[in-house]
C-alpha cells in the first residue's frame, strides 16, 4: 500500500526510517547499541526519565561551535579584504543566561529587541558595549535602560524614536551610538528574493527617507551616527538577496560619507538551516565569503573604504543545536481521499505541540522526526505528528516517514528546534512550558526550568494560591 499521494514532492520514503540525516541533527547525534538516540553523549531515554517530556535538549557543543565557526567565517572573509567583521547573536532566536555566556565565550556580541532580552543579557554579564538594541517601538523606559546601561549600539527605526533618544541622552548627558535601520526594498526567503523600490513592512526607513534621518541624528549633540543597518529576511540559503541589498546600502552609505565618517555597516542575519533532509543551506564560510566579497567589491568600485561589517545570525547558530523530545501517546490511521484513491495517513499524537513549538501553526514550518527510544522494525509509514492541543492546526511535523511500528510510549525526537521555539512558547490550554536542558560530554543540566501547573495557577488572581482554594472560599 502506497501513501505517496499524500506526501509532498520534497519528501521521499527513506531506505531506513531510523537514519539521522546529516546537517539536520547536531553533529553529536547518534544511536547507541540499543538504537537509543544519544545527543551530547546523553541517551534520550535518560533525559526523558530525568526531566520528563516534552523536553527541549540543547547540544551545547553544537551551539558553541557554530558560534565560533560563524565568527571565524566572517572575520576571515573580512580580513581577506583588509577589513573587520563583528558577529552579534540574535537573542530573539533563543536567549537565556547560559546561551548568552556561550556566545560571549565564542567572541560574539548579543542583539536584543526588548527590555526583557536586554535584562537577560546584562544579568548574564554581557558587556553592555557589546549589546545591540533593536525594535520598531522601543518603550521610553527601554531606551532609558539601554542608554543608562551603556549599550554599544541602538538601532533606530523611526524619526519619533530619534527624538525620544535625543531627549533621553540630553537629560542623562551621555552620548549614544546608533545605527539607522534601512528597509532596502529587498526581502529574501530561502531560495528566492524580491527586490522592490519599497518593501511593505514595518521595520526601518525606506531608502529614500534614510538620509533625512541621518541628517537629523548628525545635528544631535548626544547621538552619534555609526552606520546603516539592514535585515532582509530569514531562513535564506543563497547570497543573491544579500548582494542586492548590500549594493543598495553601499550606494546610500557612500552618499552619507559626504557628511562625515561612517565606521559600521550591519547587514543583519537570516542564514538558513536544514529542518528536513530536503533543505540544503550553504556552509556559513561560503555565505560569509559571498556577502563580504559583494560589499567589498561594491566599496572598491566606488573608491570608498570598507566599513567594519556586522552580522546578526540567530537561527543558524542555535537552531540545529536543539532537539525536542516527546512521548507518543496515540497512533491513529486516518483514511484520506486523494485523486489517486484512498490512502492512510498515520496521526501520531505527542505530549506537547504548538505550546512548545508554534512554528508549524504560525508559519506552516516543516520539520522532521525520528524515534528516539529505539529503532523501529517496520517499513516506513507516512505520518503526521500532532500535538495535544484543542486545535486542528496543532501540527508538529506535517509530513514524515516513521517506522510503521511506532507505538504509544515511544520517545519521538524532533530536530532543529533550537531557534524560535522556546521564545514563542505559550501556555495554550494551560499547558506548562517544558524545561530546556543543555547536554555536553555525557552530562545534562537544566538551563531554563520547566513550568508546573502550580506556576500557572499562581498567576490566576481569582485563586488564593496560598491555600489552593478559590478566592472567597473557606472564609468566615
Ligand atoms: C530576527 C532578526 C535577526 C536574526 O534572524 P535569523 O533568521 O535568526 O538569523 C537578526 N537581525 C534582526 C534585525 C532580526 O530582526
Amino acid at each position: 500500500m502506497s501513501s505517496s499521494a499524500l506526501a509532498p514532492e520534497w519528501l521521499t520514503s527513506p531506505a531506513d526510517p531510523n537514519d539521522l540525516a546529516p546537517g539536520v541533527w547536531p553533529a553529536s547525534a547518534s544511536r547507541d547499541a540499543n538504537g537509543v538516540l544519544v545527543i551530547g553523549g546523553v541517551p534520550a531515554t535518560a533525559l526523558a526519565r530525568e526531566y520528563g517530556t516534552p523536553v527541549v535538549v540543547i547540544d551545547e557543543d553544537e551551539a558553541r561551535s557554530r558560534a565560533v565557526r560563524t565568527r571565524d567565517a566572517f572575520a576571515s572573509a573580512a580580513a581577506r579584504r583588509g577589513g573587520d567583521a563583528r558577529v552579534y547573536y540574535a537573542g530573539k532566536a533563543f536567549l537565556s543566561a547560559e546561551i548568552a555566556r556561550w556566545m560571549v565565550d565564542a567572541g560574539l556580541r548579543i542583539d536584543v529587541c526588548s527590555g526583557g532580552e536586554l535584562a537577560v543579557a546584562l544579568a548574564a554579564g554581557v558587556a553592555p558595549s557589546h549589546i545591540g538594541f533593536h525594535g520598531n517601538n522601543k518603550q521610553v523606559w527601554e531606551l532609558e535602560r539601554a542608554v543608562t546601561a551603556g549599550v554599544g549600539t541602538i538601532i533606530v527605526d523611526s524619526l519619533i524614536e530619534i527624538e525620544r533618544l535625543a531627549a533621553i541622552t540630553e537629560r542623562l548627558d551621555v552620548t549614544q551610538s546608533v545605527l539607522v535601520r534601512v528597509n532596502s526594498g529587498v526581502h529574501a526567503e530561502t531560495h528566492s528574493f524580491l527586490a522592490t523600490a519599497h518593501e511593505d513592512q514595518k521595520f526601518g526607513f525606506p531608502l529614500s527617507a534614510a538620509e533625512e534621518a541621518v541628517a537629523r541624528i548628525r545635528e544631535l549633540p548626544h547621538v552619534r551616527f555609526a552606520g546603516l543597518h539592514c535585515h532582509i529576511g530569514s531562513q535564506i540559503f543563497g547570497v543573491a538577496g544579500f548582494r542586492e541589498s548590500a549594493s543598495r546600502l553601499v550606494e546610500l552609505h557612500e552618499r552619507l560619507l559626504a557628511g562625515g565618517e561612517i565606521p559600521l555597516l550591519n547587514l543583519g542575519g537570516g542564514f538558513g538551516i536544514a529542518y528536513t533532509r530536503a533543505d540544503d543551506p550553504s556552509p556559513i564560510e561560503e555565505l560569509a565569503e559571498g556577502i563580504v566579497g559583494a560589499v567589498a567589491d561594491e566599496c572598491d568600485a566606488r573608491g570608498i573604504p570598507l566599513p567594519t561589517l556586522a552580522f546578526e545570525p540567530g537561527r543558524s547558530i542555535i537552531g540545529t543545536a536543539g532537539v525536542t523530545l516527546y512521548e507518543v501517546g496515540t497512533v491513529k490511521p486516518v483514511r484520506v481521499q486523494t485523486p489517486d484513491g484512498e490512502r492512510d495517513r498515520v496521526y501520531v499524537s505527542v505530549d506537547g505541540g504548538m505550546s512548545d513549538n508554534a512554528r508549524g501553526a504560525l508559519y506552516g514550518a516543516q520539520y522532521s522526526a525520528r524515534l528516539a527510544s529505539r529503532e523501529g522494525m517496520d517499513a516506513p509509514a507516512l505520518v503526521r505528528v500532532v500535538g495535544m492541543h484543542c486545535e486542528s492546526g496543532d501540527i508538529v511535523v506535517d509530513h514524515e516517514y516513521l517506522p510503521g511500528d511506532v507505538t504509544p510510549g515511544d520517545l519521538l525526537a524532533v530536530p532543529a528546534t533550537g531557534a524560535y521555539t522556546v521564545p514563542l512558547a505559550s501556555n495554550y490550554n494551560h499547558v506548562p512550558r517544558p524545561p530546556v536542558v543543555a547536554v555536553r560530554g555525557g552530562s545534562a543540566r537544566v538551563i531554563v526550568r520547566g513550568e508546573t501547573i502550580d506556576d500557572l495557577l499562581a498567576r490566576d488572581a481569582g485563586l488564593d494560591t496560598e491555600t489552593g482554594l478559590a478566592a472567597g472560599e473557606g472564609e468566615g
